[in-house]
């Protein structure tokens, strides 16, 4: 940004990453402010006629069109690119519109598309649904299975999606091994990054090409607005995904972008409550005898416990459990919480459940359910910042109701 105080200026690589999270991509104004300035402008005037001629034939580098760049907007991808380590990010208006445009910015008909399995139910769709419409071949495979992986990516490939840990099996993938046979096969992988945020897994650091995040989870992480990011090398988010953005404008709102920068201030504090609350959860619900199984990547019974030991710095806010009792059980236990909120959303500081079989996932049919490893007795649980003990009584008591 042109209109930026030289305090600020201080390279951000000297920081150690809390640092990052509260001072990275700080901008200030002439006025001094100390929180970031809320850009709420679509447009940008020009001194002269010449001037605008000059922004747009790419000689000035200023702000055009809030489409294209809005000054709160970039305190936000800055800061965010600072936090995961990587050359550049774009901010989107939802997670979907980057998980959309991370993919469609790169392919063309003819193109080979090899995906997890166990993704997202949007995620799922834009690959299955939309990407056959534009003649794009795509082949799903099992996650954990890097005998699956090698058979898919034999092919030459255009590029590779995955989910780790997965919505809401939990299921971890081997981002480094399926990374090295992604770039033997031509191609880039992109991983959705939500369930770990940037504080528990560095995908960039285990080889992957490309990131995306729905900053409405735990980068908001209070429930209060969507947001989106793309992050990647400068070639990639400038040459290929910068011209489809400015084009098809998924732009994030600045007040949004706002709310973001705020809520990456206090990431890292955040996720460790939820961390340690998830933890106890999990311990919990596993002594249980309603309960047949629990899914938690910290818990030993995990089955790639060692393997998110391995690429991941903390087991996250996510847990699902399988109860005995099916579908009555599960909606037994949800209908007798009282603290814990049905929702479908996740990541936020309030503590919220979901029945995926009958919500998120609703419109896949049984047996692709079940293949993804998603029974009528499952749950998923984002855990809050709420009093862990608290957490445990609700879902004692709920259970035993
Ligand atoms: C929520 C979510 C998305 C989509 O993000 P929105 O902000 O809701 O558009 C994509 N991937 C995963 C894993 C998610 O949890």
């Amino acid at each position: 940004m042109s209109s930026g105080d030289s305090s600020t200026s201080r390279p951000a690589r000297s920081w150690r990453p809390r640092t990052r999270q509260v001072r990275g991509g700080l901008e200030r104004t002439g006025f001094s402010e100390t929180s970031e300035a809320l850009f709420l402008t679509s447009g940008y005037v020009y001194g002269s006629a010449a001037e605008a001629e000059h922004s747009f034939d790419g000689t000035l580098d200023r702000m055009v069109y809030s489409r294209f760049k809005n000054p709160t907007v970039a305190m936000f991808e800055q800061r965010l690119a600072e936090i995961e380590g990587a050359a550049a990010c774009r901010a989107t208006a939802s997670g979907m519109a980057a998980v959309h445009a991370a993919l469609m910015c790169q392919l063309k008909a003819g193109d080979r598309v090899v995906a997890s399995r166990a993704l997202f139910g949007s995620c799922q769709w834009i690959i299955n649904e939309l990407m056959p419409r534009f003649g794009i071949e795509r082949v799903f495979v099992d996650g954990p299975d890097i005998g699956a992986w090698e058979r898919a990516l034999s092919k030459p490939t255009a590029c590779v999606f995955i989910e780790t840990p997965a919505n809401p099996t939990l299921e971890i993938i081997d981002v480094r091994a399926v990374a090295d046979l992604v770039h033997k096969a031509g191609a880039r992988l992109v991983v959705d990054n939500v369930f770990a945020t940037p504080i528990l897994q560095s995908p960039l650091d285990l080889g992957a090409d490309i990131v995306v995040y729905s900053a409405t989870k735990h980068i908001d992480g209070q429930g209060r607005c969507l947001g989106g990011a793309v992050l990647g090398d400068l070639a990639f988010c400038q040459d290929v995904l910068g011209p489809y953005l400015r084009n098809t404008g998924p732009a994030l709102s600045p007040f949004n972008a706002w709310v973001l920068l705020k809520g990456l201030e206090t990431l890292d504090l955040r996720i460790e409550r939820h961390c340690a609350n998830a933890m106890k959860i999990a311990r919990f619900l596993e002594g249980r005898p309603e309960v047949a199984r629990v899914l938690y990547p910290g818990l030993e019974s995990h089955p790639q416990h060692e393997l998110a030991a391995r690429q991941m710095r903390g087991w996250g806010s996510i847990l699902a459990l399988e109860l005995k009792g099916g579908k009555a059980a599960a909606y037994r236990l949800l209908d007798n919480l009282e603290l814990i909120d049905i929702s479908n959303n996740l990541g936020d500081s309030k503590s919220l459940i979901t029945h995926p079989w009958t919500t998120t996932h609703q419109r896949l049919s049984p047996d692709d359910k079940l293949a993804m490893g998603i029974g009528e007795g499952l749950v998923r649980l984002s855990v809050g910042l709420e009093d862990g003990d608290d957490l445990v009584e609700d879902l004692e008591r709920a259970l035993t109701a």
